[in-house]
């Protein structure tokens, strides 16, 4: 049986995702960017919370995790960096396997963002939790690691299924397409990118996306695509990326 999914927004422009393994009725929080907002969510919908799954350490990421397992007795799951801010059950890396019900995620190293990020990914499901790794039409910033560790994360990202879902951490969506306008003049990200900016006027979410459609648009998995318009013909695709990076760092919309 699937995995059924409660995606909510919190804080200034997170989102938050209770996964709820059908057959077992366990359930599990991606990552804790509001804990209110969390326990909320688990009373409007009627969950009960077995697991805390951590991304990465951030405030907005773990910060709610004391609070909802005072509340919910969750068990903690996360890469070590998070024990920079709270206690974990368990630390995960790249490779292991976390059980949820009938439901196993594998862990996904995805550091870069910082450098233990990780990312919960079950095939079954089609589905992965990305956390400030990959955005639609965009990628974390690099706090921590360097600019090839992102370009591994983002790769083994790209290679999961086109089909697969991305259940991205922010809604960041408009302003990454204004971005990468500026990058890449294709129809097809000019089609997507006139239906993000009707779809935030409506209010409407942007998340989640989908691996195929990010491979095709988004101007950070295309640095072979975009290395002429960066002047960089012939460089390879991580400093590409680099550049594109830096770029986005500098970009004022
Ligand atoms: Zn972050
Ligand atoms: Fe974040």
């Amino acid at each position: 049986m699937p995995l059924q999914i409660h995606q909510f927004a919190c804080l200034s422009d997170n989102y938050g995702f209770l996964a709820r393994d059908l057959a077992s009725g366990q359930t599990a929080c991606i990552d804790t960017p509001d804990a209110d907002a969390v326990l909320a969510a688990l009373t409007a919908t009627g969950w009960a919370l077995n697991l805390i799954l951590n991304t990465h350490w951030h405030p907005d990421h773990a910060g709610g995790n004391a609070k909802i397992k005072a509340a919910t007795g969750a068990t903690i799951i996360g890469p070590q960096e998070v024990e920079k801010i709270s206690p974990l059950d368990r630390i995960v890396v790249g490779g292991d396997r976390v059980a949820l019900g009938e439901t196993e995620f594998a862990v996904m190293d995805t550091g870069g963002h910082t450098l233990g990020h990780v990312s919960y990914y079950s095939a079954k499901d089609q589905t992965v939790f990305v956390g400030d790794t990959l955005f639609a039409l965009g990628c974390g910033r690099l706090f921590e690691g360097t600019p090839d560790q992102m370009w591994s994360s983002l790769s083994r990202l790209a290679d999961l299924p086109d089909e697969t879902v991305v259940y991205c951490a922010h809604e960041y969506t408009a302003s990454n397409a204004r971005f990468a306008l500026s990058v890449d003049d294709s129809p097809e990200l000019a089609r997507r990118a006139d239906a993000i900016f009707a779809a935030r006027a409506r209010g409407e979410a942007t998340v989640p996306t989908q691996i195929g459609l990010e491979k095709a648009t988004n101007p950070f998995l295309r640095p072979r695509a975009l290395a002429g318009t960066m002047g960089l013909s012939g460089q390879s695709d991580e400093t590409v990326f680099a550049a594109l990076r830096a770029a986005k760092d500098g970009f004022k919309a």
